[in-house]
This record gives structure tokens, sequence and C-alpha cells, in this order.
């Protein structure tokens, strides 16, 4: 089944007099979406009391939840205290969405920072292997249907193009892939454009993932001002200069049968637009 919800609690969800993200289930589900994705961007703190609740409530509406891990992971640091971090931000992250009734965390996976590229992506994805090694030692006696997400980066200096994601993802059987469909547009300065370029890159997928990684992957979906340097700011479904367009990948979606898990991340409007983005599906 194909999963389409907001990251987040949106602005129209405070207007509508909610306040608490245990109540998003049944207003999600009242508005016909299935998915929510909750932000651990600045740190994994959720009470145990907090996380019970929203796993009662997602449970009872059948709404899916997933996690953002924190903004600050990076597996090209050359430093191994650093990288024990990144690797604790994960663990912490895939702990929290247990609690909460979830299976999926996304992570950033590395920037540049003074290193060339193709040094930089090498010593990501020896540290993402370690990453792996780390959250089977974590959680295999006690579950093993995680889902870990690298996501495509905005900023020309961040890693996580297309190609280097899929790379990632050969490391190891749970890491699937996370497409941010507004920060590849930004990076490739306005390529997606056409069902084809959407096309390009699921068929790339399937090829080099399989169908399995392919037919569930991770979606992040919103429109996203670039400049020179990539990714400048999300914005809403009201943008008609930088896009990308959600239709075209739709279509792809619906013609490759593909059920990912979609989450819209616009700027205050995250709901609304996910409610547009699934009216593009004719199947679901
Ligand atoms: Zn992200």
């Amino acid at each position: 089944m194909l999963r389409i919800g907001p990251s987040g609690n949106s602005d129209s969800f405070y207007a509508s007099g909610h306040k608490h993200t245990y109540e998003e289930a049944a207003w999600l589900s009242s508005l016909g979406l299935t998915a929510f994705e909750y932000s651990f961007g600045r740190g994994v703190k959720i009470g145990d009391a907090a996380a019970a609740k929203i796993k009662e409530e997602f449970e009872k509406y059948n709404i899916e939840i997933s996690a953002h891990a924190p903004y600050y992971t990076n597996f090209a640091n050359p430093s191994q205290s650093m990288i024990e971090k990144s690797v604790g931000y994960i663990l912490d992250s895939v702990v929290a969405v247990k609690k909460m009734g979830g299976v999926r965390v996304v992570f950033h996976p590395a920037s540049c920072g003074e290193a060339a590229r193709t040094d930089a992506v090498s010593l990501a994805k020896k540290n993402i292997e370690y990453l792996m090694q780390c959250v089977h030692a974590a959680f295999d006696a006690e579950f093993t249907d995680y889902i870990i997400c690298p996501e495509t980066m905005g900023k020309m200096r961040q890693i996580g193009r297309v190609e280097e994601i899929i790379d990632f993802c050969k490391v190891d059987s749970r890491l699937y892939p996370c497409y941010d469909f507004g920060h590849i547009n930004s990076y490739s300065q306005g390529s997606l454009k056409t069902k084809d370029d959407y096309k390009k890159i699921i068929e790339l997928t399937a090829k080099e993932l399989g169908d399995e990684k392919t037919k569930n992957m991770h979606i992040h979906f919103s429109k996203i001002q670039y400049g020179a340097s990539g990714e400048i700011k999300h914005l809403t479904f009201a943008d008609n200069v930088y896009g990308p367009d959600y239709e075209p990948l739709a279509s792809v979606i619906d013609e490759y049968r593909l059920t990912p898990y979609i989450v819209c991340e616009s700027d205050g409007t995250m709901s609304d637009d996910a409610l547009i983005m699934k009216n593009f599906h004719k199947n679901d």
C-alpha cells in the first residue's frame, strides 16, 4: 500500500485546534492521509508516555509513523568520536520510532567538509558499513524489520546524489533509499521536469537495488528554491518557479505499481500539499 502524509504538524493542524502529535492520527485519517514523519532534527527527545500515546493512536487509525534522525549526522567526518555520535543519533532514532510503532528512520549521510568529494564519499560508505554493524548488534535479538534510509541532499557540498545513495544502500539489506526529489531538483539545477526525468531515477534504482527496495522506497517531496550552490529553502505548492511538479512522479509511481512511503515537506502546508499529492494518484 502506498502511503502519503506530512512531515511534522502543519499550520492547518494547529489552526483546526490541535496541539499534540498523537492528535495527528485521527486528524490525518479524517483527511484521507496515511503517513506521518516525526522530525528529531534537533535531537531525539521524546518521553516514553508520549511515544506510547502516539503508538496507540496511530495504530488505532492505521497511520504509519516514521522518524527523521537529527540533522547533525555526518559519516564523512574524519574524527572517529564524531562518527560514534552520528551512529548514536541513528540508534536513538530507531529506539524512538519503535516506541511510536514505526520502522523507518531517515538520515542525512554526510557533507564533504574540506575533503575531495570522492574521498569523502568512500569514507562515508565505510562508516555506513560500521553504522549497520552497530544497528544489527543493537536490535537484531529483538526485531529486524527496521528500515534505515540515507537521503538525497540538495546542496552541492553535501553527499547524497542519487548514485551515491544507491551505492550506500548496497551496503546492507536494511538500507533503503530516501529520494528527496526537491533536493535532487535543487542540486541538478531544475532537471526534474517530465515523466521521463523521474523514470530514469526509478529504473536506475530497480536495476541497481532490485524490486523490493525500489517498490518500498522512502520519498520526500516539496518544491524547493535553489541557487548556484543548490538548495536554498523549502517552498509550498503555491510556487510555480522552481518546482519540481508532483504530477509526473505520481504517474510514474502508478505506472510501475510502486508502494513507497511518501512524506510532504512543504513549508507549513505539508498536510494540505500531501492531500494534493494523494489526489494525483489513480491507484493506491
Ligand atoms: Zn532530510
